[in-house]
């Protein structure tokens, strides 16, 4: 029996949000709950299980895995210091293995490490030495360092944007696991770093620009000798010192092919990277957009400046102050991170009235609290199923106020909101309204673009602005497209055997 480690850790972060994360902001299973909690599951953990599961001379040993809940800030000192310790810990008392599989994100940093991956991958090897073969997977947002590469053995990185293929990239690495283990494979890694950072439509896979790199790679996969090709566009918001692009190519102990392909999926990138920039309205003119179409249907306002997805603190109401100011007078749907209006709504009750201000306490620099009267509709725990894949998400105790038009759905923590599920949880269905603020910067077609009047992307202030160089970049390293202007890319590959 071969007897493989499975372990998961699991954050995306934005350094530009002031709110630290913390260990409760993780969901933590330890041992077989690891086993009994992803088997079955849609992401790469449970993607693994299943490859592992078929096979009939494999012994997991389930370990350790931390997954955030949601996007957050950096990742507080004391609380990486406990979650990679008890992750290293679990490690310690597997006992003797053959080889190890790791889900990681790849967009981590804490506040006194800007590679937690690369941290705990270090770590690995002090407690299993260099020769167990080691295979992470990683999000295609994920900044794959120097150092997580010199310590892992191969990286499996996600195909999809919106991401959906979770499950599978869990699949291909515990293939590439088990060929490395039973087939002799050795695997070699090149990477290409590209002096770019990019967002915006290009990037959806199904249809813009950066898809036909994604099925380039994907073609190479198909080659015996390429055990797997990819690319990482990095998280524009977690500021460290190796953000950039990246190609990816690992081939069976081939570093020619592994060059030429790794360059070529680079090359191809670049010559793309430009149009990967989303084209933003400003916030009058997307208002005076919106007064136009008023009673036409639904406009989306995309906020995704303040996605909580990415990191963003969820607390920005820049959008609806807007509309107010200029006197709109439609129904307006808008998600808001602010946990004593909760706290007040929930002392009041439902139906009692409600005079408060509204946003501005998590990111005070950025967004200024709004006064606010309205009606406590309705209180709940915040406990629902995602739109998309049906997993558990919370979003804390929860409160709809109605304040006039504006329906706001107040929550005491971050959630994603790069699907509709916080709305119908709470009961409301964003087709009803004529404005829904999106804090997302994508979401499938079919829950807002295919059906809205409008779709507008709004140039806002929040931790995750597509507007790079509003943000105030320090670490990553320079000259990068789009915070510096006219940036030479030739490429310099590196090879990691
Ligand atoms: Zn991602």
């Amino acid at each position: 029996m071969k007897r493989i480690i499975v372990a998961q850790c699991h954050q995306e972060i934005s350094s530009f949000n002031p709110i630290l994360s913390h260990y409760e902001d993780f969901k933590v299973e330890t041992g077989s709950a690891v086993i009994e909690q992803h088997t079955n599951a849609r992401d790469e953990l449970g993607g693994a299980l299943s490859v592992f599961g078929q096979a009939n001379n494999v012994e997991v040993v389930p370990t350790y895995s931390a997954r955030s809940l949601t996007s957050g800030g950096v990742l507080a000192a004391p609380d990486f210091e406990q979650l990679s310790g008890e992750f290293i810990n679990a490690l310690r008392s597997a006992g003797s293995i053959d080889g190890i599989y790791f889900a990681l994100h790849g967009a981590m940093c804490a506040e006194q490490e800007d590679d937690p991956e690369g941290y705990l991958l270090e770590e690995s090897r002090k407690v299993f030495g260099d020769d167990v073969p080691l295979v992470i997977s990683l999000d295609l947002h994920g900044v794959p360092t120097k150092r997580m590469l010199r310590y892992c053995d191969a990286v499996v990185v996600y195909h999809t944007y919106p991401h959906v293929d979770f499950f599978e990239t869990g699949e291909r690495a515990a293939k590439l696991l088990l060929s490395t283990l039973e087939g002799g494979r050795h695997p070699i890694m090149v990477r290409v770093p590209i002096p770019a950072l990019v967002r915006g439509d290009e990037l959806i896979t199904e249809t813009g620009s950066f898809g036909s790199v994604i099925r380039t790679a994907q073609e190479m996969e198909k080659q015996p000798q390429v055990l797997a090709a990819g690319m990482f566009i990095g998280n524009p918001f977690t500021d460290v010192p190796e953000l950039r692009s990246n190609s990816l190519v690992v081939t069976d102990g081939d570093s020619a092919i592994a060059l030429e392909q790794a360059i070529h999926l680079a090359e191809m990138f670049y010559e793309h990277h430009g149009k990967m920039q989303v084209p933003l309205t400003d916030v009058d003119k997307a208002v005076s957009m919106a007064l136009d179409i008023l009673g036409q249907g639904t406009v989306a306002l995309v906020d995704a400046a303040d996605a909580t997805s990415s990191g963003a603190s969820g607390d920005s109401n820049v959008v609806v102050r807007a509309l107010i100011d200029k006197g709109y007078s439609g129904r307006v749907l808008a998600p808001i991170v602010d946990p004593t209006v909760v706290e007040k709504a929930f002392a009041a009750g439902v139906g009692a009235t409600l005079q408060t201000t509204l946003g501005g306490s998590l990111d005070p620099k950025r967004f200024t609290p709004l006064e606010v009267e309205g009606c406590v509709r309705l209180l709940s725990d915040g406990k629902f199923s995602s739109e998309t894949f049906g997993d558990s998400w919370c979003s804390g105790p929860t409160a709809i106020l109605e304040v006039a038009k504006v329906t706001w759905v107040v929550t005491s923590r971050p959630v994603s909101l790069f699907d509709r599920a916080l709305f119908y949880a709470h009961g409301q269905d964003p087709k009803r309204f004529d404005a829904v603020v999106v804090k997302s910067p994508h979401c499938e077609s079919h829950m807002f673009a295919d059906w809205c009047r409008q779709v507008i992307n709004i140039d806002t202030p929040g931790a995750t602005s597509a507007n790079l160089r509003r943000l105030g970049h320090v670490k990553c390293a320079r000259p990068v497209s789009p915070l510096d202007e006219d940036v030479p890319f030739s490429p310099q590959p590196e090879v990691y055997e």
